[in-house]
């Protein structure tokens, strides 16, 4: 009879939020699949388990299936580990899953957490509808094009990112997407953990004058349905509005145009001609 491949959720941080059940699987499989074993090798380590591992990541997957496959199918059975959070997202294991789905293999899933949900949670925008994007291409002008179809995008949108890349990250989405509210979720689970929920204007000055560091994710809320089907009638009011609060023409045109998606040379001249 073939064995089982368990899918195990491990900790994004902290190694409390380990569960019962992931431990108990982890030291009943027969071997574990680790996308980098020193990683996993730590965390056996932590709770004094010891398994044989064998690697298991994007550059292997293939290869590495077929062998997993074959020794599932001989009745061995496998727990699926990545570095944190749950294998298959943004991480290792989609190919498995397919891969055994496809040849019977029963599959289970010790769930665990994600950084994804966990800072939608505490994101304080709306969580009754919400897309998972993972990380966006760091090329420019795919991840422009990118934004662009994500900019009517009416519901919550979850976007990973390394530290390094954030600011280029944000003014692309400010660029693209106009000003929106954003959280960034740092460090979740961790001893610097920081919620910072703004705008994405200010999280750019904010970071251009504090580099990031560590981990983060980031929810930016969706484009609001009134602003999705303004008129150009009623963007050219709310341009009057900026002009009377004292805003220069060019500016309030600009802005209006990053939160509605019409154009910055046409409201400004509209704007001159009525
Ligand atoms: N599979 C993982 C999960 O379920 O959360 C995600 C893996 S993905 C390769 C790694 C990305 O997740 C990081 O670049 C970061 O965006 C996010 N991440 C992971 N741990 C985090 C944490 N403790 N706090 C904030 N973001 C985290």
């Amino acid at each position: 009879m073939s064995g089982t491949l368990y899918v195990v959720g491990t900790p994004i941080g902290n190694l409390e939020d380990m569960s019962v059940r992931a431990l108990k699987t982890l030291e009943q499989v027969d071997f574990i699949a680790a996308e980098d074993t020193r990683v996993t090798l730590k965390l056996l380590n932590h709770f004094e388990i010891k398994k044989p591992m064998i690697s298991y990541h994007e550059h292997n997957a293939r290869e590495k299936g077929a062998d997993i496959l074959s020794r599932l199918q001989s009745g061995e059975n496998c727990a699926i580990v990545t570095d944190a959070g749950m294998p298959c997202i943004s991480d290792p294991g989609e190919d498995l899953v397919r891969l055994c789905a496809e040849n019977g293999i029963d599959t289970k899933v010790i769930p665990g957490p994600s950084a994804a949900i966990s800072a939608l949670a505490l994101s304080g925008l709306s969580t009754s509808k919400f897309v998972f994007e993972g990380f966006l291409n760091p090329q420019k002008n795919a991840r422009r094009d990118r934004l662009e179809q994500l900019k009517p995008e009416t519901r919550t949108i979850i976007f990973y990112e390394a530290p390094h890349k954030l600011c280029d990250t944000l003014k692309a989405m400010y660029e693209v997407m106009g000003e929106r509210k954003i959280t960034l979720a740092r460090e979740l689970t961790k001893i610097y953990e920081e919620v910072v929920r703004t705008t994405l204007s200010e999280a750019i000055e904010r970071y251009e004058q504090k580099p990031p560091k560590g981990e983060f994710v980031l929810v930016v809320e969706g484009i609001q349905q009134e602003e999705q089907s303004i008129s150009f009638e009623q963007a050219l009011e709310l341009v009057r509005a900026l002009v009377d609060k004292g805003e220069p023409l060019s500016k309030a045109a600009k802005d209006v145009a990053r939160q509605t998606g019409l154009k910055k040379g046409e409201l400004y001249s509209k704007f001159l001609e009525v």
